[in-house]
């Protein structure tokens, strides 16, 4: 099978280091293998992903050589490549879950889904208790009339494992490990683990590189793959990249952004640091993708939370 890997960004900033080195793996992982690369622009909530930041992410991608087949602005046979515009899409599936009688409204609120009282995965994220699933017609309907609902998912009593590519085998026993999951928000949204799901199929993908923060999702995912009779991808999730003080990298607090590190080095310069952080080089030596793709190996990626040195941007 011909191998197709994607880059799935949110356009809600500037990319910064965490999101480059992602991209950077995911183009090589695809290369590697002589597969294309797609581009999906995630913009579920279009308020916070104006359309002007998909630009600039795409200018990002290509400044540093990482040239996708289809996708973005680019378009092909599987668009569209926002999510922003796969609404209608999204809702064929989401009705075929309906049908087979899988999805509940819950009303329930912000506060009583993070109350403490509720259950809590070893992280602290809350796993619902399923206290919406068994309401009847008729008080559905009078709490109908406070807000819209949120649709969930009512998980099958399943136990689902995979072999992640690069972490090795995970397993979640989907009931109490995560409940029930929401499909579309109150808001009429659907959610990213349904479109994610949809979009990686629709468009097929065959590899799905990402961080490891993401590797919880995957059994719901996976979940949706198996109801909905969807060829699933192989996944491959990469450690985090840590500020050199240990905190996550993020957006908000403008942890090195391609926009400043583009003032002080070059594309190879950057691409060259990315890949020597992944294990992939010797030393931060200045490198072009298409100059890594062919020696690119999974096995010399760690597997353990990567420290960005002080110093090396
Ligand atoms: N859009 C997500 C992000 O930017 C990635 C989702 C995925 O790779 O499945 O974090």
């Amino acid at each position: 099978m011909h191998t197709v890997g994607r880059f799935a960004p949110s356009p809600s900033g500037r990319m910064h280091l965490g999101n480059l080195l992602c991209s950077l793996l995911a183009w090589l992982s695809a290369k590697r293998e002589n597969g294309r690369v797609v581009l999906r622009i995630e913009d579920l909530d279009a308020a916070r992903c104006p359309r002007a930041f998909a630009g600039l992410l795409e200018a990002d991608l290509s400044w540093l050589g990482l040239i996708w087949d289809e996708g973005g602005s680019t378009g092909g046979r599987n668009g569209p490549y926002y999510q922003s515009e796969r609404g209608g899409i999204y809702e064929t599936y989401y009705k075929k879950l309906e049908k087979k009688g899988l999805t509940y409204p819950c009303f329930c609120s912000r506060s009583q889904l993070h109350a403490a009282s509720a259950p809590h995965r070893e992280d602290g994220t809350p796993v619902y208790p399923g206290t919406c699933r068994s309401l009847g017609p008729e008080r559905q309907a009078v709490l109908a009339q406070k807000r819209p609902p949120a649709m969930r998912l009512a998980v099958p009593d399943w136990t689902v494992e995979f072999a992640d590519g690069h972490l090795g085998r995970y397993c979640e026993r989907l009931a109490t490990d995560c409940g029930d999951f929401v499909l579309r928000r109150g808001d009429g949204v659907f959610a990213y683990q349904l479109a994610v799901v949809v979009d990686d199929a629709l468009m097929g993908v065959t590899q799905v590189v990402r961080g490891a923060d993401l590797l919880q999702s995957t059994p719901r995912q996976l979940c949706l793959y198996r109801l909905l009779g969807l060829p699933e991808p192989r996944f491959y999730h990469l450690p985090l990249l840590l500020a050199p003080d240990g905190r996550r990298l993020s957006k908000r607090d403008g942890d090195v952004s391609l926009e400043q590190l583009q003032t002080r080095w070059s594309a190879p310069e950057i691409v060259g640091k990315l890949a020597f952080l992944a294990g992939q080089l010797d030393r931060p030596e200045p490198a072009m993708p298409a100059e890594l793709a062919p020696v690119f190996s999974w096995e010399k990626v760690p597997t353990t939370d990567i420290l960005l040195p002080a110093g090396l941007f």
